[in-house]
């Protein structure tokens, strides 16, 4: 069989019998089911990137990690300053302030 990688569209072959999919499928982890599959291959099973796309994308997870925190942290931020304003906003309104 052949799978494609989502990013580079490169069609690789995949020396699995229908058999040893079914077994991943089924949730079996590729190593054990096909061991001599090398390790890009697995990648393009798993993940649907080649190997190649897989390290330059998920490269550095450590950096990566950080700075998704980071902006998920802002974003958490900018959410609550965000429900504060329509707080503020509700009352403003909801009190008739005569400013
Ligand atoms: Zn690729």
């Amino acid at each position: 069989m052949t799978l494609k990688c989502r990013e580079c569209e490169e069609e690789k072959v995949v020396p699995l019998s229908v058999e040893q999919l079914k077994r991943i499928e089924a949730g079996e982890l590729i190593q054990n089911v096909a061991p001599e599959v090398d390790e890009g291959l697995r990648e393009l099973l798993i993940s649907g990137f080649c190997g190649k796309c897989f390290d330059a994308i998920f490269d550095g997870p450590e950096e990566e990690d950080e700075a998704q925190a980071a902006a998920e942290q802002a974003k958490e931020e900018a959410d609550r300053e965000d429900w504060e304003a329509a707080q503020q906003a509700d009352h403003g309104s909801g009190w008739g302030t005569n400013s």
